[in-house]
């Protein structure tokens, strides 16, 4: 018995000394997992939280400690940026800021905070009239868009080669701008921003003249062709974009379709995209068009982690669309996404002044 007795004991011992079974990030790691899950991430989205939980687990507390120290987290399989991030924080005593934001929304009904965030916004920068592939005249969407309550709405008509949405070409936006100059006068002071939508071409180029898109308010960039291109490719391809001065606004970066057949994301290198889009202070559009519902919320969330400006926008082809925002607006509240970082709560002047400065410096 006595025998029996020692051999537990050393077990236990042995336990405690190389089994950091109690370590901070091993806890921190599994709550985001609960968390993710609760909200409805995907799987293996989830996966990753608790395969790098496991990882912790297993390890001896001396060379978890090391590893922290030395920057080496990312060696170990089940361990990427982000997890490594969150066990770092966990382990300095500190609750991981990802882990944050997900307490933060927590709780909260996603419809109130969603609702918040509605009520802050005062435009919308993405909406399309019957010049493109809309079903309404510039006007009915103005007046739509004013009778929601906003204070301006930026025209984003598409673009030349979207020949299948009847993209502008440089002089009939040129005749546009003319347009929508003569509506203000009569909509004031309700304000139409000139925009555009334009497509991100396969090289990274935009596919608009330079000169007309200078004299734009806002400009979103968005991919609309090869969506299926190789990753490194497609990623070399929204970074050029992204750090092309007359770029504001990153739209729908995935492409996906969530209705009907569907389509799959695009695959580019997210940590890269959204850095460019910190770097280049290009927002990343939250799409609100409910077959779109772009980005994901797990890249939306890497978004806000990379501290990136966002634009919440409907991409209305109809006035009734216009309404759609609120899809955003909560699945900006379930990210965590903070209200000072989204560039449509500013007042028309201020969101000019902010695209004119980008082009400028
Ligand atoms: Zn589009
Ligand atoms: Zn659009």
């Amino acid at each position: 018995m006595l025998a029996h007795g020692t051999v537990r004991r050393a077990a236990r011992m042995e336990y405690t000394v190389t089994m950091p079974a109690d370590a901070p990030a091993v806890t921190a790691l599994r709550r985001i997992a609960f968390l993710l899950e609760r909200a409805l991430e995907p799987s293996y989205r989830v996966r990753a939280f608790r395969r790098a939980a496991d990882t912790v687990e297993r390890m001896d507390a001396a060379e978890l400690a090391q590893r922290i120290a030395a920057g080496t987290l990312e060696q170990l399989q089940g361990i990427g940026k982000v997890t490594a991030l969150a066990i770092t924080e966990a382990q300095r005593g500190e609750t991981p800021i990802y882990l944050r934001r997900l307490e933060a929304t927590e709780g909260q009904p996603v419809e109130e905070g969603g609702a918040a965030i509605r009520a802050a916004l005062r435009g919308d920068c993405h909406t399309h009239s019957d010049w493109s592939d809309g079903g309404s005249p510039i006007r009915e969407m103005a007046e739509s868009a004013r009778a929601l309550g906003h204070e301006y709405m930026v025209l984003t008509d598409h673009s030349p080669r979207l020949s299948v949405a009847n993209g502008l070409s440089p002089q009939r936006l040129r005749e546009q701008l003319g347009v929508v100059r003569a509506l203000n006068e009569e909509l004031a002071p309700f304000r139409i921003l000139t925009g555009i939508e334009v497509d991100i071409n396969e090289d990274g180029s935009l596919d608009q003249e330079p000169e007309l898109l200078a004299q734009l308010d806002i400009v979103v960039s968005s991919v609309h062709s090869k969506l299926r291109m190789p990753r490194d490719e497609m990623t070399q391809r929204m970074v050029l974009a992204i750090a092309n001065p007359y770029t504001d606004i990153l739209g729908h970066c995935t492409g996906r379709l969530v209705v009907g057949k569907g389509r799959p994301e695009s695959e580019f290198d997210p940590e890269i995209v959204f850095e460019a889009c910190r770097q280049f202070e290009v927002a990343v559009e939250i799409n609100s068009r409910p077959e779109r519902r772009d980005p994901p919320k797990r890249l939306l969330r890497l978004a806000v982690e990379a501290s990136c400006r966002v634009s919440i926008d409907t991409d209305a082809h109809a006035p009734g669309q216009l309404d759609w925002q609120i899809i955003g607006c909560e699945r900006a509240a379930a990210c965590g996404v903070p209200l000072e970082s989204i560039v449509n709560t500013r007042a028309a002047a201020e969101l000019v002044d902010w695209a004119a400065s980008r082009r400028s410096g």
